[in-house]
């Protein structure tokens, strides 16, 4: 992977970056024409270093995701078909993926889903734990359509539902409390709802194309009366398209009418982004025509808009926490020994590390 190598400009930058090309075994043999390839983050990722992108950013090491963290959103049945499905023999394969809907499996599917589920979960811990302002994990499989014990639509494990349980459930020393999911993939996030439909610490939103129930993934559960349940009602929102060709324009209508009020209503602790890209012009699948620009100006206003209402996360971190109870507390206290900025060559991956001062400052350990 590529990396920043110029450590004193990337000290003070704080928007994190991960890449991995393990992510691009996973394609489809049958057919390389196929939508979801390995293409389309490699093209990202170019783009990125093209323009430099690349320089300004922290690059992190994708990360596998560890079965513990997987179960927190999956059960173990779907876990060990997604570790197991890449060494099986063909044959195999292909008969265990006819079970599915709108899904491929090869040689390389379980590294590939087990580097993006865990690339999602290191850029949100990076967050949450204040080293970073932001982060973008590139990774494919996608994820909102996975559910429970199910793959399907190209998705193998629900990546954002998995870093946003383990945020919320796993650390609950970050004092992450609440958290918005913004899913503005064209198709609706089945998956990403219903893990939590009764849960109000989440509140997910998704605008898709819907069309009565007749667009991928198909049936009621994008329609705009599934708002959760129980102590999670109200904090399941749907905002479906009934016709393709929506554009920046009824997109951001979306976003100033809806989420944005409503976001600031919730004051989330941390937003996650699925942000699958078919809606834009020029999709095959999507047919619509939401732009670049249009794409910017939504990230714009759910960043800058909200950002104002939520208190810093250094505010928000435990004041008091004993060295002891806190392994991970202890972690980063002995990060912070180390240089402030340094970088090493580690299995032949260069990897950068920094410290913050989120720890010190907020600890009362000082
Ligand atoms: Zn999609």
């Amino acid at each position: 992977m590529g990396v920043n190598t110029n450590i004193e400009e990337s000290r003070d930058r704080r928007v994190g970056l991960i890449y991995d090309e393990g992510m691009c075994k996973h394609s489809c043999t049958d057919d390389n024409r196929h939508p979801e390839s390995p293409n389309r983050i490699r093209a990202i990722w170019k783009k990125l270093q093209y323009s430099g992108v690349t320089n300004r950013c922290l690059i992190l090491n994708a990360k596998e995701a560890r079965d513990k963290d997987i179960e927190l959103v999956h059960t173990k049945g779907h876990i060990n078909l997604i570790k197991q499905i890449s060494s099986e023999k063909f044959s195999r394969r292909k008969r265990t993926l006819e079970e599915f809907n709108s899904i491929y499996f090869n040689e390389g599917s379980s590294e590939a889903a087990y580097l993006a589920a865990g690339s999602v979960i290191e850029v949100a811990e990076k967050v949450a734990e204040g080293e970073l302002d932001s982060a973008f994990a590139i990774v494919r499989p996608p994820g909102h359509h996975a559910e429970e014990d199910e793959p399907m639509g190209f998705c193998l494990f629900n990546n954002v539902g998995i870093a946003t349980s383990y945020l919320l459930d796993e650390r609950v020393d970050l004092g992450i409390k609440k958290i918005l999911i913004v899913d503005w993939d064209v198709h609706h996030g089945n998956g990403t709802q219903k893990m939590f439909w009764k849960d109000p610490r989440v509140l997910f939103f998704s605008v898709h194309r819907h069309e009565s129930g007749s667009f991928y993934p198909d049936g009621e559960d994008g329609s705009h009366v599934m708002i959760g349940e129980g102590p999670g009602a109200g904090y399941n929102i749907n905002v479906p398209w009934e016709n393709a060709g929506c554009d920046d324009a009824d997109y951001l209508a979306v976003w100033d009418n809806i989420l944005v009020p409503i976001a600031k209503e919730f004051c989330p602790d941390l937003i996650m982004i699925s942000a699958g890209f078919d809606a834009a012009i020029g999709d095959p699948l999507g047919e619509c025509c939401v732009t670049p620009y249009g794409y910017s100006m939504m990230l714009h206003k759910v960043r800058d808009e909200l950002s104002a209402f939520w208190p810093t996360l250094a505010e928000k971190l435990p004041k008091k926490v004993t060295m002891k109870r806190n392994p991970y507390i202890q972690e980063a206290m002995l990060v912070q020994t180390r240089s402030q900025c340094k970088q090493e060559v580690s299995s032949g991956r260069k990897i950068v590390r920094w410290t913050t001062k989120h720890f010190s400052n907020t600890t009362g350990e000082q």
